[in-house]
């Protein structure tokens, strides 16, 4: 089967971490979220974490150059060789550009962009809900997917915390900072034919259920 080299688009909250879950299950690629190794990295004040976290403290983003670098080491995991599925990367057009070239470098492409469509309000009220699980980033919201003990992870016991970031002025500032650096790439990618839009305000099920049917469809096509 062709593998399935997919991106996951969408501003912050919008349920990429949520969907990711979901998918990983389904097609059984590996999984590589730039936020959650980079909050790996500043856990274990790693040289990247130092470097990185006053960053995403303020809700921008970390350089380039301090990014690429994590996603190009992953692309050569031999798991990977089946498909991917990246979760915040790429973030600028410079690392789409950078992805592009690695991809092409290894005779390989991406196979669809998905973009999540999430209004503003709605990504505040889910961002301010978060929790995750301190063990595997298990995401949770205390209103919409509340766990069954509170602040104690349903799939590995770990406890639920809140990210520093998910505070009412860092989440305004990750807003600006996806619709002026992040939102031109659904653009870049649309003129590329890569684009796959899902409207993410309805519920986790029928998004993962329209996501599923549109990369089978995808699969189908790439066979006929
Ligand atoms: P969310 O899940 O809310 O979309 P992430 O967990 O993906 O957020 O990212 C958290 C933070 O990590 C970002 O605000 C940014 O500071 C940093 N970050 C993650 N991915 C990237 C990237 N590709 N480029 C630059 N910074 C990034
Ligand atoms: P992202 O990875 O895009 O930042 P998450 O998957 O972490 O987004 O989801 C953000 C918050 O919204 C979490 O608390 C999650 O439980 C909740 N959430 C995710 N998808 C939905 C949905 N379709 N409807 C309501 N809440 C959702």
């Amino acid at each position: 089967m062709k593998p399935l080299n997919l991106v996951l688009l969408g501003p912050p909250g919008a349920g990429k971490g949520t969907q990711a879950e979901r998918l990983r299950e389904d097609f059984e690629i590996p999984y590589f979220a730039t936020g959650d190794i980079l909050r790996a990295a500043v856990r274990d004040a790693t040289d990247l974490g130092r470097k990185a976290q006053a960053y995403m403290d303020r809700g921008e983003l970390v350089p380039d150059e301090l990014v690429c670098d994590l996603i190009m080491e992953r692309l050569d995991d031999p798991d990977a060789r089946d498909g991917f599925l990246l979760d915040g990367f790429p973030r600028t057009v410079r690392q789409a550009e950078v992805l592009d070239d690695a991809l092409a470098a290894r005779d390989r492409e991406l196979t669809a962009v998905l973009v999540i469509d999430v209004p503003d309000d709605e990504v505040v009220r889910r961002l301010s809900g978060r929790r995750i699980c301190v063990k595997n980033q298990h995401v949770y919201h205390v209103e919409f997917d509340p766990p069954k003990n509170p602040d104690v992870c349903d799939q590995d016991g770990s406890r639920l915390i809140q990210r520093d970031d998910d505070k009412p002025e860092t989440i305004r500032r990750r807003l600006e900072v996806y619709h002026r650096e992040t939102e031109p790439l659904v653009a870049w990618y649309e003129q590329r034919g890569l684009l796959r839009r899902f409207d993410g305000t309805r519920s986790p099920d029928e998004v993962h259920r329209h996501i599923r049917a549109t990369l089978a469809t995808l699969r189908l096509e790439a066979e006929l």
